[in-house]
């Protein structure tokens, strides 16, 4: 009797594979973001996502004021051709403003950032100016309206500066301060519980140090995943190592939906005989897909719990880190409200060959570079397996092979995702 071959992941196209870019799009129409907020103060504020718009309480810079050290004086003052002197009556400073009122024929010595006196709009840098005690000769070439910073020139009152889902970073905090703002309505922090299931799994609480029995590995999705949700806008719920038991992974489940916005298994979820966390997931969840046209990444399910939103990413560490970045944090992303959601991709020339039939979306690990003539470029980092969690540590991308994209030669252009800092 001929055996009857079924599906499986070594097949080039299955047809019955969902496509990554529909993945992406039932995720988009599955999650909806928590709407609660809660007030933090700014300097707790950093990767925490807007609640509200912030409306600018005030102008910045609240007055007119010199971009450049100089003499501050009336357009009027500036020669039609040749020079003139002009009277100097005062220094004005930044925090130190000077009260009197510049007249054609006066100037005022001025340091950046003090404000315009008033009657002056144009400031001659002082490079530009010649003073003896107190006159200052000037030219025809000062330009009007010059060095001078106006008032709302990076914010005007009342103007919208920072829209609800607005992921705060450096920059964001820093206008909000300029703003003399200090405390913030951002949306609450999102809980994620993790686990990790497999009979051959030991925690390094226990077994660091100690040689394994034949057949055992540390369990280090588990870390991996708890170092990529490391963000002060996430809470960690680590509920540790669940054994290939249907009994066990049913009350993990329940216990990581009831605690949690979002689950993350590793592992179980193929269509083995001890891939328990399939099983139980088609019984307790709302499964939106389960196996995709993607590699690593083929089983990954992907639904609800109770009203938790699930992922149960394959076991294979590569994959947990390419699943993670593609649909897990996105979903974060999405729970938060964040208006940037999917990662960035770029593209960049391959400085490598990279074997592939069309049909699947492949995410590759990538070192970036520079060619010649100064375009990103993109080498691979070798061997491709699944199991090899170190072509990771040695990549700082991921290069993107569209499922319609057949092997790629050197020279060819591809698709990249930066890690910058998204994996510390
Ligand atoms: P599974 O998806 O459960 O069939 O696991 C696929 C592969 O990933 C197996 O070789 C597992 O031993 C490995 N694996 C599963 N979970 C982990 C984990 N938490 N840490 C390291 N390797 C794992
Ligand atoms: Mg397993």
């Amino acid at each position: 009797m001929t055996i009857e071959k079924q599906p499986s992941c070594d097949d080039p196209v299955e047809p019955a594979l969902l496509p990554v870019i529909e993945a992406r799009r039932r995720m988009a129409s599955a999650i909806s973001p928590i709407n609660d907020a809660e007030s933090v103060h700014l300097s707790d504020s950093l990767a925490r996502v807007l609640a509200k718009d912030i409306h600018s309480p005030r102008a910045v810079p609240p007055q007119s004021n010199s971009a450049m050290d100089g003499y501050a004086i009336s357009r009027e003052s500036i020669p039609a051709s040749g020079e003139t002197t002009l009277q100097l009556i005062g220094t004005a400073w930044a925090g130190r403003p000077c009260e009197q009122i510049v007249k054609p024929g006066q100037a005022i010595r001025i340091f950046t950032g003090a404000i315009m006196p008033e009657g002056a709009d144009t400031v001659v840098i002082q490079e530009h100016a010649m003073q003896s005690d107190d006159t200052v000769r000037i030219d025809a070439e000062v330009q009007p309206g010059k060095n001078v910073r106006p008032a709302g020139e990076d914010v005007q009152k009342d103007e919208c500066v920072l829209c609800s889902g607005t992921t705060l970073g450096a920059a964001e905090i820093g206008v909000l301060a300029s703003l003399g703002i200090n405390t913030v309505d951002v949306v609450r922090k999102i809980r994620v519980a993790f686990f990790s299931t497999g009979d051959e799994l030991r925690t390094l609480d226990e077994h660091a140090g100690t040689e394994l029995p034949l057949g055992m590995l540390f369990d280090s999705n588990r870390h991996t995943i708890k170092a990529l949700l490391a963000s002060p806008a996430i809470e960690t719920i680590d509920l540790g190592v669940v054994p290939d038991d249907v009994d066990a992974t049913r009350e993990a489940l329940r216990s990581a939906s009831m605690q949690a916005d979002l689950v993350v298994t590793s592992g179980g979820i193929s269509a083995g005989d001890a891939d328990f966390v399939a099983q139980v997931f088609q019984e307790q969840g709302q499964v939106s897909f389960w196996k995709l046209a993607m590699r690593p990444g083929r089983p990954l399910a992907f639904g609800l719990v109770n009203d938790a939103v699930f992922f149960g990413l394959p076991g294979n560490p590569v994959a947990v880190v390419v699943t993670y970045l593609q649909f897990v944090k996105p979903a974060i992303k999405r729970l938060q409200g964040a208006i940037r959601v999917e990662p960035v991709t770029l593209p960049a020339i391959s400085t490598s060959a990279m074997r592939k039939t069309p049909g699947r979306m492949e995410f590759q690990r990538g070192i970036l570079g520079r060619s010649d003539d100064g375009e990103l470029s993109v080498a691979s980092t070798g061997k491709q397996g699944a199991g090899r969690l170190t072509s990771i540590a040695q990549a700082d991308c991921l290069i993107v092979l569209e499922p319609e994209q057949g092997t790629v030669e050197p020279g060819d252009r591809v698709k990249i995702q930066p890690f910058f800092g998204l994996l510390a």
